[in-house]
């Protein structure tokens, strides 16, 4: 199993912003470990450009369902692939919130970015109240089901949990609780996709920083992150590389 350290810049950095991927293009990944960044559409091709020859990929945080037409501001999957994406994050709990997106919105765009020859990274997680509701392995286990297409290949899907309440938060679930949740997805996902979900890299998400990263990665059944604002900083992100 390949493992993953994925930075989602969100709507964060301007052209500045790329000298980060030059100094993190220092930072050399243990045999077996990818590194990939997800900065702004606005920044994709140019930080393509800047990573090729290195080990870090380019990625995307959404992509539409159709490959092309009449749907403003939107982008396709097609289109991250001519800009030089490999990965696009789908589902992401900022887009659940401010765009609505559906799990069956979601499935649509992981099939139309597999289609495109992406890898699909998709993200669930539970809130705050239905944590406390005791109802997340419920949640999480209908994202799941609902955003995962049936015929997805382990060669072309990411998973990342990522609870919404500890999203930009600072705080994260205990060690037994993102064990109890990566555990409970494994055997949903073999359920979903069969035998090859277990070679489907399960990342966590949420608050993820130098200082918490080695106890999350030894983690049976994490087998990665999705790291917002500390991917931001290439010393912080080149840490949680290293803890990799
Ligand atoms: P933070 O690492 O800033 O908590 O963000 C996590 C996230 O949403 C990554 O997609």
């Amino acid at each position: 199993m390949r493992k993953l350290a994925a930075g989602n810049w969100k709507m964060n950095g301007t052209q500045a912003a790329l000298a980060e991927v030059s100094a993190l293009a220092q930072a050399n990944p243990a045999p077996g470990c990818d590194v990939l960044l997800c900065p702004p559409a606005t920044l994709i091709a140019r930080m393509a450009d800047l990573a090729r020859g290195t080990a870090i990929r380019v990625g995307g945080q959404d992509c539409h369902a159709k490959a092309s037409g009449a749907h403003t501001g939107d982008i396709s999957a097609e289109m991250l692939v001519d800009s030089g994406a490999s990965h696009v994050i789908l589902g992401h709990s900022e887009r659940r919130t401010d765009h609505g997106e559906t799990d069956a919105q979601v499935h649509a765009k992981a099939v139309a970015a597999i289609k495109a020859g992406l890898t699909a990274i998709i993200c669930i997680g539970e809130t705050e109240a239905e944590r406390d509701a005791g109802r997340t392995l419920d949640v999480v286990g209908t994202q799941l089901h609902g955003s995962v297409p049936a015929d997805a290949t382990a060669a072309h899907l990411v998973i990342a949990y990522e609870p919404v309440w500890a999203i930009g938060t600072g705080r994260t679930p205990t060690l037994a609780e993102i064990a109890d949740v990566h555990a409970f997805l494994r055997a949903r996902l073999t359920a979903r996709i069969g035998a090859q979900a277990a070679n489907v890299p399960l990342l966590y998400g949420g608050s993820v920083k130098p200082s918490n990263a080695t106890e999350i990665f030894a983690i049976p059944h994490v087998d990665g992150a999705l790291v917002g604002g500390a991917s931001l900083k290439a010393a912080d992100f080149g840490a949680i590389i290293a803890a990799l």
